[in-house]
């Protein structure tokens, strides 16, 4: 039984480079062992994150992850079951910034800035289909 979450959050003021890297650093180190792939995004203080996985793998990290003090404002966007992945590739990828293209995100929003709690979990999901596409996403299983 495997599911897609998607939730969106937004950054404590501690999060710097050095933060997030330390952030994704852990996330590849567990992710393996839990069976869980994803991707994550970091833009103007907010994360967006997918995760896939086993349903309880994915519960119990979403909770953790939750609870981390990170960050605030947690808001599930999207939660789905699902019959593969779609981010197989990455242990917990980071979109890589240099790459994205405003173009892409005026396609899917009202502004060039992204703000996952200003659209709809669909959208939001299909930025990120398409970030995947473009090869947007980067960082080693
Ligand atoms: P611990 O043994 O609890 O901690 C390991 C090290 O991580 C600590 O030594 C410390 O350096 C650092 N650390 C842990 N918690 C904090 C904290 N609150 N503040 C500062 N440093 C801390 N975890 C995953 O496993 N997979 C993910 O995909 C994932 N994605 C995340 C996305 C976001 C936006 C955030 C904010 C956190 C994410 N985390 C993720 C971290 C998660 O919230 C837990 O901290 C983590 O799962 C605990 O793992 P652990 O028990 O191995 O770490």
């Amino acid at each position: 039984m495997l599911v897609r979450l998607l939730y969106a959050s937004r950054a404590a003021a501690t999060v710097d480079a050095e933060a997030l890297g330390a952030i994704l650093k852990q996330s590849k180190a567990n992710n393996p062992a839990m069976g869980v792939t994803g991707v994550l995004c970091f833009s103007g203080g907010l994360f967006l994150q997918v995760l896939e996985g086993g349903r309880g793998a994915v519960n119990r990290l979403y909770n953790s992850i939750a609870r981390d003090p990170r960050h605030t404002d947690v808001e599930l966007m999207s939660y789905e079951e699902i019959g593969e992945r779609r981010f197989a590739g990455w242990s917990m990828g980071q979109v890589n910034l240099a790459r994205l293209n405003p173009a892409l995100l005026l396609k899917y929003s009202e502004t060039e800035l992204l703000d996952p709690y200003a659209v709809s979990g669909r959208v939001s999901m299909a930025l990120f289909d398409e970030l995947v596409a473009t090869a947007s996403v980067c960082g080693p299983i």
